[in-house]
């Protein structure tokens, strides 16, 4: 392929959910968008994700109260937070920032900003999709966070201090839950509603539809990595060479792209562009796991457990169980143990996925579990752990220690950074990008509003 050079008015670099919303919004506004994408669209952390409209997270975090959780979690490999060994050392830099965070005043301060685009996370979806002809994928039917073992008086000051935040929400007792919410296990005892919460009814659809619709307004979209950002002579993204593409592709395929205004939304992999600009960003990857199930009986809304630190939602593809955070980088493979385990914490929850055949607890039945995927179609070797059955899927959810996404300019003219929105991008999509796009626009008060947001605050 030769070497094509092209001017676009804006590119944006990154189609998970967070490119995808800021793609559409700066094409509503009229811009000329060049959307680039190496995987295709929506196919990175926003594909598996939870789909819970989760604006009640207004805790940073690094909370202190997991320190001494931390022993416990460590040891069992398959609990909701792990380290793998090999990467604890690459890993330490963040966590000793991550733990500077926990110190009263930031805790207090990252949550301010978080809450800033919680409150408007919903509406902000609600006005896009209703744009976007595809109000349907969003419902707002409110979530419920269960406890089994803990006892009423934890429950209430659980309750207490997401109410004092501001949270919407009431404590339901077991005879509550189970006429509202029938299908829950014996086991449960109570639960938070949080009536204001939502979810997606697809991530997917939901990225498919933002695409549909930024194609539809006449957006432009490459399936190409960009390899670097250059500023020395204008603002350039160079595209790396792709075999596969290049066959596809006519001779005017560019390599290099100057243009205007830039933003990159690359989620975990933004590091790397940025650090070749020379910029640091201590982002981490937090990988989570999901499992796709199909009882006869699904929850009416997102169900989260306080203890198991877990969820499940219901969806247009069944049942998602989803969570736990591994730190693993982003290189080491994947460990689908950790995914297996979402169905044992499942079955304790939803007793309607007894009934299907399942994998029995992960960690204690490798011969059972074995089983199980040989029924189920899979290739089974011994090693479980290396296998990713059909219907697991891992994503690496782009983590700053403060918890903070950035929503940022530079001192680079017409770069922009709207990246790292931890375990809620999909929650704050919208909002966050309505305030890149006043910052874009210079609307007084919006350096204000952004302040927290900064890149500024790693440089
Ligand atoms: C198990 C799990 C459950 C979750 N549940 C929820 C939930 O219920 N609610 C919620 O709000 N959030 C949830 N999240 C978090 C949410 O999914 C993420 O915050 C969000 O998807 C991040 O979106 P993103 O667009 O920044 O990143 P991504 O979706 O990863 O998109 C980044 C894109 O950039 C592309 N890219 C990277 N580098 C380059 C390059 N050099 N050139 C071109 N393209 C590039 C990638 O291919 C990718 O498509 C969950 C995450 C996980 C893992």
């Amino acid at each position: 392929m030769s070497s094509v050079s092209s001017q676009q008015q804006m590119v944006v670099i990154g189609a998970g959910v967070i490119g995808l919303v800021t793609a559409c919004c700066l094409q509503q506004q009229g811009h000329q968008v060049l959307l680039l994408d190496g995987n295709g669209v929506g196919q990175g952390c926003s594909f598996g994700n939870a789909g819970h409209l989760a604006t009640e997270q207004v805790f940073p975090l690094a909370d202190p109260a997991l320190l001494p959780k931390l022993p416990g979690f460590l040891l069992d490999p398959l609990g909701p937070l792990a380290i793998r060994p090999r990467y604890f050392l690459k890993a330490l830099p963040f966590f000793v920032r991550f733990i500077n965070q926990m110190r009263p005043k930031k805790r207090s301060a990252n949550m301010q900003a978080l809450k800033q685009l919680l409150q408007s996370a919903i509406p902000a979806w609600q006005q896009l999709l209703d744009d976007a002809g595809c109000a349907h994928l969003i419902k707002t039917d409110g979530s419920l966070l269960v406890f089994e073992q803990t006892a009423l008086a934890q429950v209430e000051q659980v309750a207490q201090s997401y109410a004092q935040q501001g949270v919407a929400l009431e404590v339901l007792t077991k005879a509550q839950l189970q006429s509202r919410f029938p299908g829950l296990a014996d086991s449960v005892n109570y639960a938070i509603w949080f009536s204001e919460v939502g979810q997606t009814i697809s991530p997917n659809l939901l990225n498919q539809a933002l695409f549909q619709w930024f194609l539809s307004m006449g957006g432009q979209f490459l399936q190409q990595k960009v390899a670097n950002i250059s500023s020395r002579h204008g603002l350039a993204v160079h595209l790396e060479p792709n075999q596969m593409a290049a066959a596809q592709q006519s001779e005017a395929t560019p390599q290099i792209i100057a243009t205007a205004q830039l933003v990159v939304c690359a989620g975990v992999h933004s590091k790397s562009l940025l650090a070749q600009l020379g910029f640091k960003l201590p982002i981490e990857a937090e990988r989570g796991y999901h499992l796709m199930t199909s009882p006869a009986l699904l929850p009416v809304l997102p169900v989260a457990s306080f203890e198991r630190k877990m969820i499940m939602t219901p969806m247009q593809e069944g049942l998602r169980l989803a969570g736990t955070v591994e730190f693993a980088g982003t290189e080491l493979a994947d460990n689908w143990q950790r995914a297996e385990r979402l169905r044992f914490h499942g079955e304790a929850l939803w007793p309607a996925l007894l009934n299907k055949p399942q994998l029995k607890d992960a960690k204690n039945g490798k011969a059972e579990a074995s089983a199980a995927l040989a029924a189920a179609g899979n290739d089974v070797s011994p090693d479980l752990s290396k296998i990713r059955p059909a219907n697991c899927w891992s994503g690496m959810r782009p983590t700053l220690p403060d918890s903070l996404p950035v929503i940022s300019g530079c001192d680079i003219p017409g770069l922009w950074f709207h990246l790292g929105h931890q375990h809620l991008g999909l929650t704050m999509a919208a909002s966050s990008t309505r305030l890149l796009l006043k910052l874009m626009a210079k609307e007084p008060g919006s350096a204000q509003l952004a302040a927290p947001f900064s890149l500024k605050r790693f440089n």
